[in-house]
């Protein structure tokens, strides 16, 4: 469920036509619903109330500060994968105490940043990462809290660049290895152990690959209590999936539905780290038609948002609904929504049935909340896009278009040159 519905025949944020911010504040633009945003978070809190729990939003899936700032004002912790996204946490006033640290290449900087913040996790992916958080904390004569990021060899079922939890993939620590692994965890002086980490995948739309994998997560948590290895907080990742096109993704209520029984009776603080599922669909891409290009086999809807703004569609050929912001009675056409970028893998959408476009009119990319704005680059530099949050029938700039003299801001040519 979102707020981006047509009143009559013009498309509205909430309560506000999306024309009017196209108008303002300019294309392209990403706008954000802020009753949708707090809605996706709260069915997760909701979902696992009674359990205690920490929602732990995954800043990559959209890391503006206004959008952190909602979960935090909501309890809500945060799951970080750099230091820059600690940093973007902290500032948002993100609690460090439901801050939680994954991802295989962290660095000394970013594991004393991390132990300075003291933040409630690290998810650890190696042994030889392990070592080094040991080693650094020992430094600061500290003790580093970690978790151990366990592969849990479930196939999530989802496209391979977003898959996560299988053998062959760089991620966590293999289910098998597991307890050698917390046994010399145990062993390390500046190491406490708290908890453990699983993340399959995303854009999972079933239930059964996150009750699998929590099974064997409890199997391994059984065999660990057995030998005196406490588990404290167990942290099941995100991955859940969203309706793109005609998905039926299970919600919140379903997976808590499957899982909390299987919780019940131990005494642990359950973590969920969503990302996609509570921005990807709080969020729009609006663009402008700038040319209809008629080819000699296809036809091309050319519009000024290019795959440098939102690159899913590229990188992974995902699938966004596309749609304008006005509807006009029209003969529909098929066509290639295409960027301005000078690649052939610039484009939003291949042979699409469209309705009612029209040069110089907006379109609005649906579904972009997640890993849009957080992916975008300044590749042929192009500035990037201003991001709007709506709120009812008032909007709100929260990052502001970036310029061409913030393009080259920092970059210097070396004295040598005339
Ligand atoms: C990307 C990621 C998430 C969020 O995934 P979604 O599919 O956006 O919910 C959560 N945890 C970790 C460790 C991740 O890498």
């Amino acid at each position: 469920m979102h707020f981006f519905k047509y009143k009559g025949n013009e498309l509205f944020a909430e309560d506000v036509p999306v024309r009017k911010l196209a108008e303002k504040y300019g294309t392209p633009l990403y706008v954000y619903s802020h009753a949708t945003l707090l809605r996706h978070f709260k069915a997760y809190d909701d979902a696992f109330d009674g359990y205690p729990h920490i929602i732990c939003f995954a800043v990559k899936a959209n890391s503006n500060l206004a959008i952190l700032r909602l979960f935090a004002e909501n309890n809500g912790g945060a799951d970080i994968v750099s230091g820059g996204e600690l940093f973007r946490a902290l500032k948002a006033g993100v609690s460090p105490k439901r801050i939680v640290y994954a991802g295989v290449g962290k660095t000394d900087d970013e594991i004393r940043f991390a132990l300075r913040s003291k933040i409630l996790m690290f998810n650890v992916e190696s042994e030889a990462e392990l070592q080094r958080i040991n080693e650094v904390a020992g430094k600061m004569k500290t003790k580093a809290p970690v978790a151990l990021r366990i592969n849990p060899d479930i196939d999530p079922q989802t496209h391979p660049y977003i898959s996560t939890g299988l053998k062959k993939h760089k991620f966590g620590i293999p289910i098998e290895d597991a307890i050698e692994y917390y046994r010399a965890a145990n062993r390390l002086k500046n190491i406490s152990i708290v908890g453990i980490h699983k993340h399959i995948g995303s854009q999972i739309t079933k239930v059964s690959p996150f009750v699998d994998a929590l099974k064997r997560i409890l199997f391994l948590i059984d065999e660990l209590n057995a030998q005196g290895v406490n588990i404290k907080y167990l942290d099941m990742g995100g991955g859940l999936g969203i309706p793109y096109k005609d998905e039926e993704p299970p919600v919140p209520k379903d997976l808590a539905k499957n899982i909390l029984p299987l919780l019940n009776g131990r005494k642990m603080t359950l973590i969920m780290e969503p990302g996609r599922s509570i921005v990807g669909n709080a969020g729009i891409l609006v663009t402008k038609t700038l040319y209809l290009k008629q080819g000699h086999e296809k036809e091309f809807i050319i519009v000024d948002a290019g795959m440098n703004d939102l690159m899913r569609p590229s990188l992974y050929g995902a699938y966004h609904g596309i749609i304008p912001l006005k509807r006009y009675r029209r003969a529909n056409t098929f066509a290639d929504v295409v960027g301005p970028i000078c690649e052939s893998g610039d484009f939003f959408a291949k042979e699409r049935e469209m309705t009612g476009v029209r040069q110089g009119e907006y379109l609005a990319v649906m579904s972009a909340g997640a890993y849009g704005f957080s992916m975008s680059s300044n590749y042929n530099s192009r500035p990037r896009p201003a991001e709007v949050m709506v709120k009812g029938r008032k909007h709100f700039l929260i990052r502001e278009r970036e310029t061409y003299k913030t393009l080259t801001d920092n970059e210097k040519i070396p004295g040598f040159m005339k």
